[in-house]
């Protein structure tokens, strides 16, 4: 599922340009930072009766200001699935094009209203590459800055390997080799991405 965020918009490409220099505690107080603001700017007005809303909590509640209203609201993440497919050898990359060049990932996308993460692993996989999974694992999750999504990490076997890209989704996607991936370095996503940690892992378990 394509989620019309804000991804392009100049100042989530110079924290774009940031993150790759910075550590893991870092990048979490940076989500903080960036998440609480992006919510704050979208949660002015109460959605219920359209009234303002004022800060609360430290910055941690708004709450409607109209008389009879007073309705609470409260940050709250919008959960991601990203996931490493595997088939024998090979592992599942995918890439947008806005990304540096050569630069591949593995799968992801936001989960529906209605689904498992588990359910939304095998619906990314299946709409962006045409892929069907199995064996579907969690294996860490992270909360990531764009635009504030609780990113959600899986590993899942692929069940055939014939790939259909969505083009609305993706640019290409590709089976690649560890050899492939370890004799070029431009494939690799960012360091910090739990993208780059599940990668990792998989490249290790083939030495
Ligand atoms: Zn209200």
């Amino acid at each position: 599922m394509k989620k019309n965020n804000l991804l392009t918009n100049g100042l989530d490409r110079y924290l774009k340009s940031l993150i790759a220099l910075l550590d893991g505690h870092d990048i979490e107080l940076l989500a903080l930072a960036r998440f609480m603001s992006f919510w704050h700017s979208r949660n002015q007005y109460c959605g219920k009766c359209g009234k303002k809303t004022k800060i609360s909590e430290a910055g941690h509640v708004r709450i409607c200001q109209h008389e009879r209203c007073k309705e609470h609201y409260f940050p709250s993440m919008d959960p991601a699935v990203i996931v490493h497919v595997s088939s024998k050898e090979r592992c599942l990359l995918g890439r947008k094009k806005i990304w540096p060049e050569g630069m591949y990932s593995t799968i992801a996308g936001f989960v529906e209203p209605g689904e498992t993460v588990e359910d939304a692993v095998v619906r990314e996989v299946r709409e962006e590459a045409g892929i069907h999974i199995d064996k579907v694992a969690y294996q860490h999750s992270q909360a990531w800055l764009f635009p504030g999504s609780l990113m959600l990490g899986f590993t899942a076997i692929a069940k055939d390997e014939k790939i259909t890209v969505d083009k609305n989704e993706l640019e290409d996607a590709l089976w690649f080799t560890r050899n492939e991936i370890k004799s070029d370095p431009r494939i690799l996503p960012y360091k910090v991405s739990i993208a780059y940690k599940l990668i990792m892992e998989w490249l290790s378990k083939g030495d």
